[in-house]
């Protein structure tokens, strides 16, 4: 039955002209259909330089977003309505306008994982694999780093000269992730490395044998050495990773780490979706104008260039 969606995925893909974008956290069946495959702002640079007319992102709200601010001339779709990252929306717009009529001189860094209203609002965005290298290029001190506390306190730890004010948000599942699971899953496994996300707490990244995005724990964990991984951070990489590593081990850090918006999405939406491409009036459309695009893609362009 999987295989028989997916293969009406395929001949509507092609027929209506549309690159499929799955964030590394989908499952399975639905990565296989997709061209690409990763994590979100590297999938919209992918869907800004593929010729489809269409994209459909398979994954949370702000990255559908993203891929609209690089893809301007491009219809982009997002996999499911109500699929939105509970992180990027802790921190209005009308919030963020107040800390900086408070702070002027602190330059805003936020992460990517921010809607494309707060982006107006920023001066340059990073992501979890390029934060300390874009926060130590820049050359004012004062930064306020939003919305995650967890990967601006690791950004903190690594840039000890700059004057960095957390905004104190953060990822619900990451930061889910304890110090027991730590102490429980290194009982279970003493022969498994950690890997976490710095979504994660400060204590449990301290703990870890390695802290990247979750492009950096594949790929550390396919080239390592080590036969044994405890990962933390979205429990759906471990399938994707024993897929490609069938002669390791992965074990979850916890069972608590599964993003509810990302599972929204299913093999049967995407099919639906696809369905609906093109109609007047789609709700799963990201609808922008050219000002609030101009706006939020200016602190993407800044992280492309001093990234
Ligand atoms: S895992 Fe966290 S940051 Fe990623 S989409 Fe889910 S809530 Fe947002």
């Amino acid at each position: 039955m999987i295989r028989e969606v997916q293969d009406e995925i395929l001949r509507l893909k092609k027929e209506k002209d549309v690159c499929i974008l799955a964030h590394s956290y989908q499952t399975p069946d639905i990565t296989e259909i997709a061209d690409f495959v990763g994590d979100s702002f590297a999938l919209s640079k992918m869907a800004a330089g593929a010729e489809n007319k269409n994209v459909l992102m398979c994954g949370v709200r702000f990255m559908a977003e993203t891929a609209k601010i690089l893809s301007p001339n491009k219809r982009v779709y997002l996999s499911h309505v109500d699929a939105g990252c509970p992180m990027a929306q802790q921190l209005s717009p009308e919030s963020l306008a107040q800390m900086k009529a408070k702070e002027p001189d602190r330059v805003v860094v936020a992460y990517i994982n921010t809607t494309a209203a707060l982006k107006e609002l920023c001066d340059v965005c990073v992501t979890s694999s390029s934060a300390v290298k874009i926060v130590s290029s820049l050359p004012e001190k004062k930064i306020l780093f939003v919305p995650d506390c967890n990967l601006g306190r690791y950004v903190q730890k690594q840039c000890p000269d700059k004057d960095i004010k957390l905004y104190n948000g953060c990822c619900p599942i990451h930061n889910g992730a304890s110090i027991e699971d730590v102490a429980i899953a290194k009982i279970r496994y003493p022969n498994a490395l950690l890997l976490v996300h710095p979504e994660c707490r400060e204590e449990v990244c301290e703990n870890a044998d390695y802290i990247g995005s979750t492009s950096g724990i594949m790929q550390y964990a396919e080239k390592s050495d080590a036969k044994e991984f405890i990962i933390g951070t979205e429990n759906s990489i471990i399938a994707h990773l024993q897929y490609k590593c069938p002669d390791k081990k992965f074990y979850h850090l916890s069972q608590r780490l599964v993003c509810t918006n990302m599972r929204l999405t299913t093999l049967y939406e995407v099919l639906s979706v696809l369905k609906t491409i093109g109609d007047s009036d789609n709700e799963n459309e990201i609808i922008m104008t050219g000002e609030q695009i101009e706006l939020s893609r200016k602190c993407i362009d800044k992280m492309l260039q001093l990234g």
